[in-house]
């Protein structure tokens, strides 16, 4: 993010609430590398910063109000009373900002109010996590204004705490902790169980490689039922095996935990999907530390087929990403986030750059769908101070 950015969101605050903001902030959006669905599992995963950030000017108030006003919302600023902030009492995008007040003061900080004015580069609604940079974004601003002392990971948990409870959305802690935590030119292998981490560099345009995000533009209106579906199965996994959670299930075990598993198919199918997904991640961090990071395109395509095969997440759109870039030359490729749309990666050679984006917008055409929005992913910093 650019000073030009902070400085565009800091003047659009002098307008809307006629004074300085005490500060300016940014936070990303994210691309997971390897590592789906294994968030709520306990498991492992490996996302990294976009450039794409959410970008917000922000003072404190004495009085008690909130005031939230989006660059990207065609409305005026929306005022809420601290006081009055309840889980599932707002439907709005001020959800994500307020339920992180509403979870910063249920913790037992005391904040008395702000008005925040904020502009956001993510996506909205293609996997990219718009929503966790928005809620980090707000959450690093009051950390900072109202010197709470949180580390970036406190700062996580606290956001998904405001959007499991109070915007009522059963997600992982894996998007708030990428954007809290990433840094520049790294993937971040993170453990979601303690929320241990380690910082991998992973810096593809110094291999002469290159990341593509290609966001599909589309979003299967059954995905959210489908996500509660899927982790539902992973916890009566996880009972049925008798431990707390599948990232408990060793990889080395498998064979006889799908065998004890008898005839239960489905949860048969998520529970490999998730061990072994588990065992990719650590692949994958194996090879990238080794320097051997071609030899990561491979493990991608596995982690694409169990997410289409077993997990039975991906739809029409993302195979065919996948596939067409495969055949075009690609390293390697799978879908990233959620699922039933979004967004896939594609790891190419910096000289495939042009003709793999043009064969997947090709084939798109002449399949009928959307036209695809492709961009390339440059691991970049996490949340900081911007102004
Ligand atoms: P994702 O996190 O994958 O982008 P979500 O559905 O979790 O998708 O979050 C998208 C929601 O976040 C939007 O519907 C909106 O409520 C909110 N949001 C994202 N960006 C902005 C923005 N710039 N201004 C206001 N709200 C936003
Ligand atoms: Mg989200």
């Amino acid at each position: 993010m650019g000073e030009a950015v902070a400085e565009t969101v800091g003047e659009r605050f002098r307008e809307l609430y006629g004074a300085e903001p005490e500060g300016v902030w940014a936070a990303p959006g994210r691309v997971n590398l390897i590592g789906e669905h294994t968030d709520y599992n306990d498991g492992f995963v490996m996302p990294f910063a976009l450039p794409h950030t959410a970008v917000a000017a922000v003072s404190r108030r004495d009085d008690g109000i909130l005031r939230l006003h989006s660059a990207d919302i065609a409305a005026g600023p929306v005022e809420l009373r601290v006081a009055d902030l309840a889980p599932g009492s707002d439907k709005a995008w001020t959800a994500y900002p307020s339920g992180v007040v509403w979870a910063l003061r249920e913790a037992g900080h005391e904040l008395t109010g702000a008005d925040v004015h904020l502009a956001s580069t993510v996506p909205s609604g293609a996997g990219l996590s718009s929503s966790a940079a928005l809620e980090v974004v707000v959450a690093l601003a009051l950390n900072d204004l109202y010197s709470l002392g949180l580390r970036g990971w406190q700062l996580a948990r606290l956001c998904q705490r405001a959007e499991n409870v109070y915007v009522g959305a059963p997600v992982g802690i894996m998007d708030q902790t990428a954007s809290a935590c990433c840094e520049a030119g790294h993937a971040l292998f993170l453990d979601t169980r303690d929320l241990s981490q380690r910082q991998i560099p992973f810096d593809l345009a110094a291999e002469g490689m290159r990341l593509l995000v290609v966001d599909t533009r589309v979003k299967h209106s059954h995905s959210e039922g489908e996500y509660g579906k899927r982790r539902a199965g992973c916890e009566k996994g996880a009972a049925l095996l008798g431990v707390d959670a599948l990232r408990d299930v060793p990889y080395a075990d498998l064979d006889a935990a799908l065998e004890r598993l008898g005839d239960e198919e489905e949860i048969r199918r998520l529970v490999r999907h998730i061990v072994t997904e588990n065992e990719r991640v650590e692949r994958v961090v194996s090879l990238l530390e080794s320097g051997d990071t071609r030899a990561i395109g491979p493990v991608l395509v596995e982690g694409h087929a169990s997410l289409r095969d077993d997990f039975r997440i991906s739809c029409p759109e993302l195979d065919l990403v996948v596939d067409t870039a495969l055949a075009a030359g690609a390293l390697g490729a799978r879908m990233t986030g959620g699922g039933f749309g979004g967004s896939a990666i594609v790891l190419v050679e910096a000289a495939d750059v042009e003709p793999v984006t043009r064969a997947v917008r090709d084939a798109f055409a002449a399949a009928g769908f959307k036209t695809p929005r492709t961009f390339e992913a440059v691991p970049s910093a996490g949340a900081r101070r911007a102004g």
